[in-house]
């Protein structure tokens, strides 16, 4: 077997279903890593601020405080990755997850060597992300992004970005990988008043494509992910048929 990343990560699992959550548990424990649970909304809030967990794995439908807020609550304080865990049916609740801030998800009824291998890359992402940053700067292939300065260089070539253009950037290549939804975005680059405004947002990734191309034309560095938002590609190599 592969060696999992971050052996003795800390995994907290939200989940209300008794016994679901201790056979979770068990197999998080097996892999490696330290769980605790978490019963509903409120008590997952407490034992995030008390632990500072690697990963939360949260079941959407909880009592007390539901899901949704408890993504709120974790994302207003941390880029902790978040694996949601929705009902089969549940396709509204992918994409709204996904905006919200969730990294990933996967539906019930669960595959627990699936739950355990998404767990993993989901651990994985989180490395990428906590290597490319240094301080005030962003190293990801091709791209390096110098907060002093407010300085950016796509495959060595500097350019010249708005304040407005780097921040948003600055705010997808500080989470590759995840999906950024187009709310989390408009709200932290313009203000909650323009959280609404998605062709604001589309015109400015558009600039800021047209920016980077002109610098390195071999990457594309910005995904659409439609109805959703954007995703910072990591470790993205020049394509060899362009
Ligand atoms: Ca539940």
């Amino acid at each position: 077997m592969i060696p999992d990343p971050r052996p003795g990560a800390r995994i907290l699992i939200v989940e209300d279903e008794p016994e679901f959550a201790d056979l979770l548990a068990l197999w998080v424990e097996r892999h490696g890593w330290r769980p605790r649970v978490a019963r509903d909304g409120a008590a997952a809030i407490v034992a995030f601020e008390a632990e500072e967990p690697d990963l939360v794995l949260l079941d959407l439908s909880l009592p007390r405080l539901s899901g949704w807020h408890v993504i709120e609550r974790i994302r207003a304080a941390s880029l902790v990755p978040i694996l949601l865990v929705t009902a089969r049916d549940g396709e509204q609740d992918k994409i709204r997850g996904l905006g919200a801030g969730a990294d990933d998800y996967v539906t019930k009824p669960l595959s627990f060597p699936e739950l355990m291998a998404r767990i993993e890359a989901v651990l994985r992402r989180a490395d990428i992300r906590a290597a490319a940053i240094a301080g005030d700067e962003i190293h990801h292939p091709g791209l390096v992004i110098d907060g002093r300065g407010h300085r950016v260089a796509a495959d060595g070539v500097e350019i010249h970005l708005t304040p407005t253009e780097y921040r948003l950037l600055r705010h997808l290549a500080e989470r590759p990988g995840r999906v950024v939804g187009h709310a989390e975005l408009l709200t932290a680059i313009w203000g909650a008043g323009y959280r609404d405004d998605i062709h604001l947002l589309r015109v400015t990734i558009r600039n800021l494509r047209a920016k980077l191309a002109e610098a390195a034309p071999d990457r594309r560095f910005l995904e659409t992910s439609y109805g959703i938002g954007y995703r910072f590609r990591p470790g993205e190599e020049p394509a060899s048929d362009a």
